[in-house]
């Protein structure tokens, strides 16, 4: 099973660290953030060290969100949130400290104070025509 001893995650999968796990299966553990953007804030891992969804087999990162309805129905019934964001920060640029693949669900109430609004763009006239072009010729040649 891939593991990075120095990852602090990878320690919380062998119980090295504790932490306050709400679930787990063969292949994710979830717990709860230890510093939540609100409270019931949940963490789903894999158990194998993987730093970016890059790596990871697609069955891992199938088991990876499959779980994400059981874990955002508790996350509803035990916060009384009244939504959740999914959030995964993939790569430094994106916002990822941790570097062992994880999934955040943020419980949300339209009154929080969280936040959560990014300065959308509009595309050039042909400019997503040939973005198009180029995703398609990079899945071709995947
Ligand atoms: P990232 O920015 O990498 O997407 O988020 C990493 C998250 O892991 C942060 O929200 C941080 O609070 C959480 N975290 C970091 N170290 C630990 C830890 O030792 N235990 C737990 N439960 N959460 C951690
Ligand atoms: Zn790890």
């Amino acid at each position: 099973m891939p593991r990075d001893p120095d990852c602090v995650f990878c320690k919380i999968v062998v119980a090295e660290i504790p932490a306050a796990v709400v679930y787990e299966n063969e292949s994710i553990i979830s717990f709860l953030d230890v510093n939540p953007l609100a409270e019931g804030h949940l963490l789903v891992i894999p158990r194998e060290h993987y730093s970016s969804v890059l790596d990871i087999p697609p069955t891992q990162c199938g088991a990876l969100f499959s779980v994400a309805p059981t874990l955002g129905r508790a996350l509803m019934e035990v916060t009384g949130a009244e939504g959740f964001n999914v959030l995964l920060n993939d790569g430094r640029a994106a916002g990822q400290v941790v570097s062992h693949v994880h999934c955040h669900l943020v419980p949300r109430r339209a009154d929080d104070d969280l936040g959560y609004r990014w300065n959308a763009k509009k595309y050039s006239p042909g400019r997503d025509a040939e973005l198009t072009a180029a995703y398609q010729k990079a899945f071709a040649q995947q």
